[in-house]
């Protein structure tokens, strides 16, 4: 017979640790929220607001964005650098423990790399028709000729993704 505790919700036992309050686990459109906090800090240095997050079990381990203009380094998109963060946290190249949570479809290079690191699922808010990789002009995460698949949800909060880059975008023309 299973102790009372173990038969549902809202039973917690007095000696169970209390819930953590400064890990909390996030559901897709929370992790998406911090992802475009990452992704409105890039203007500050001239780079496309892009911002990235990486997850293990619901909890960041890494937090990026663009910084290609900030850096002069054309791989510095904020997946890259999240991918890299997410690796030193978790000791290894291979992320298939990882979700990585970015406001913006990835490209060719970002896809590759995400499909390099074996990564476990992938995030995105808004499709990029000009150069999006993940289902628009290519879908390197579904490509059985690739030695790795990458379970892809589109579409999390992609009008405030979008509405970030659109804002960018008009005032640098204006
Ligand atoms: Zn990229």
């Amino acid at each position: 017979m299973l102790p009372a505790m173990d038969a549902g919700h809202g039973t917690r036992g007095r000696s169970d640790p209390p819930p953590s309050v400064s890990d909390p686990v996030l559901d897709d459109p929370s992790a998406m929220a911090l992802a475009l906090d990452e992704a409105r800090a890039a203007p500050a240095h001239g780079d496309v607001p892009v911002g990235a997050v990486a997850l293990v079990d619901g909890l960041v381990v890494a937090s990026r964005h663009n910084e290609r203009e900030l850096t002069g380094d054309p791989t510095a998109h904020a997946e890259i650098l999240a991918l890299a963060d997410a690796a030193t946290a978790v000791g290894t190249w291979r992320l298939s423990d990882v979700t990585l949570v970015v406001t913006l479809e990835p490209c060719p290079m970002c896809a590759g790399a995400l499909v390099a690191a074996r990564l476990g699922r992938l995030v995105f808010g808004a499709a990029d028709p000009k150069a999006g990789a993940c289902g628009s002009l290519y879908n390197l995460c579904a490509d059985p000729r690739l030695n790795h698949e990458v379970p892809v949800t589109a579409g999390v909060r992609a009008d405030e993704a979008a509405a970030l880059l659109t804002g960018f975008f008009a005032e640098r023309r204006s």
